[in-house]
């Protein structure tokens, strides 16, 4: 599989948001979660940004490679990267891998201690429920399987829609065999049905499909083939 990880970064005429933030730095993640930290900075940089400028910090879940640009390590401890930015959190989501970490289970390690748990302690996290609107360009769905309550980031603007897919599915193969779940998905059953009813909404609809790990061009749309999808890149 090639795969890739990436954060999107959203301008509505309202905000500035980014859609999920990859491993970060100075995590001490072992390989193959201790990516180098250069390209998403340049990346940022490159779409004229600077830490302020982000006004929201959306996690589709709240796995390691989705949530760890929302810290970085001062001072020896982890503060929220983005200072002015709100961050957005599925509250059931937060409560799990809070649990989890208080289980000591690993995963998800430190991932809820670094990456998560500062934010809510500097008062920068909103802990939300299914239903969560932004406003009229930005919204959640709950698509949850892959983790606990996963969800998708809906974005709607100028008559054209598109959606952040983050873990929901890994391969564009899913589309496929929307039944078959990569060994990374916590409740293997939800997430196939969580899948296939998504798909099923978007399927032969104009409705741009932002899947975390799918390579570039990344971006596509999906359409119906009887009881299965199939995934087109647009490029
Ligand atoms: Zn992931």
């Amino acid at each position: 599989m090639v795969i890739t990880y990436q954060t999107f970064v959203v301008r509505t005429p309202h905000h500035t948001i980014l859609v999920d933030t990859c491993t970060g730095e100075d995590k001490g993640y072992p390989a193959p979660m201790d990516f180098p930290k250069q390209p998403w900075l340049d990346g940022f940089k490159a779409a004229g940004l600077r830490f302020e400028d982000v006004d929201y910090v959306f996690c589709t879940h709240l796995h390691i490679d989705h949530c760890g640009w929302n810290t970085v390590l001062r001072n020896g401890r982890w503060v929220p990267t983005f200072p002015k930015a709100k961050y957005i959190f599925h509250k059931k989501e937060y409560a799990a891998w809070e649990a989890a970490t208080a289980r000591g289970d690993n995963p998800p390690g430190n991932v809820w201690r670094f990456n998560c748990e500062p934010i809510v302690a500097a008062g920068q996290a909103l802990l939300v429920d299914d239903d969560y609107t932004l406003d009229d360009t930005v919204w959640l769905t709950p698509t949850p399987g892959h983790s606990p309550c996963h969800c998708c980031v809906n974005i709607q603007s100028g008559g054209q829609r598109a959606s952040v897919t983050g873990d929901m599915m890994h391969h564009a193969l899913q589309c496929r065999e929307p039944d078959w779940s990569t060994i990374f998905d916590w409740d293997a059953e939800q997430a196939a049905a969580s899948r296939r009813k998504f798909l099923s909404d978007v399927a032969d609809t104009s409705t741009l499909i932002l899947p975390i790990h799918f390579p570039s061009p990344t971006v596509g749309r999906v359409t119906a083939d009887d009881n299965r999808f199939k995934y087109a890149f647009v490029r």
